[in-house]
């Protein structure tokens, strides 16, 4: 049997879903969608919906399921492609909602790998990692490029990464994502894999988990 080709990042805020999850795409030929990286793109841009946006991410918290929830459904039809997810679904609502729509759509469940990191280690990564939003690229600071090799733009800090924002953020994912383990692993579609290491080997690692 070959390897799932609709897929789901899960794991805390810095844990390197964004990471993995190109190369996951890249690797596959999936289309990839970070709803953070959505996010944050549309609140720069200030519009009406942007500024919505910007209430909820400027607090770290989530943006309301209805909210997500159209964007999501909105690049599944017009992509109508199998995916890689990064940082989506973060709720339980979010998790039902795209089981229906696939099954609904007659595709396939989705697989989610959970990428699973040490708190003093992810505190440490988001402290020093800088990236590229509408690539949803990340580097170490030390590391980083002056530009998005995939895109020219600015690599920077974002803005919730400041340590008091982390929290409040890693708030909402213990209490808001972490009962999705449950809900995928009751399913037995749930890969779950240690994110400490380089990204080369915690690929590794998400492929054998994906092959098993
Ligand atoms: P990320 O880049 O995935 O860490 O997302 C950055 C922020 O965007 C999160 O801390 C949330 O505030 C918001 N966000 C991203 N994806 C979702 C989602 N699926 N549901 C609710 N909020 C989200």
């Amino acid at each position: 049997m070959g390897l799932p080709r609709q897929i789901l990042l899960l794991g805390p805020p810095g844990a390197g879903k964004g990471t993995q999850a190109k190369r996951i795409s890249q690797h596959l030929n999936l289309a990839y969608c970070s709803t953070g990286s959505i996010l944050r793109v549309e609140e720069q841009r200030r519009t009406s919906l942007g500024e919505e946006i910007h209430t909820f991410l400027k607090d770290g918290n989530f943006v309301p399921d209805a909210l997500i929830l159209k964007i999501v459904q909105n690049w599944l039809q017009a992509v109508r492609a199998e995916f890689v997810l990064d940082g989506f679904p973060r709720t339980l609502a979010q998790g039902s909602a795209l089981d229906q729509f696939l099954a609904e759509s007659h595709r396939p469940a989705a697989t989610a790998v959970y990428l699973d990191v040490p708190m003093d280690i992810l505190e440490e990564r988001v402290a020093h990692r800088v990236g590229c939003d509408p690539c949803g690229n990340v580097w170490p600071r030390e590391t980083a490029p002056v530009a998005c090799p995939e895109c020219g733009n600015a690599v920077v800090s974002r803005n919730d990464d400041s340590i008091d924002l982390y929290r409040s953020r890693l708030a909402e994912y213990e209490k808001k994502t972490l009962p999705l383990l449950p809900y995928y692993e009751d399913g037995d579609r749930l890969r779950r894999i240690s994110g400490q290491g380089s990204p080369d080997d915690v690929f590794a690692r998400v492929l054998d988990a994906l092959a098993s």
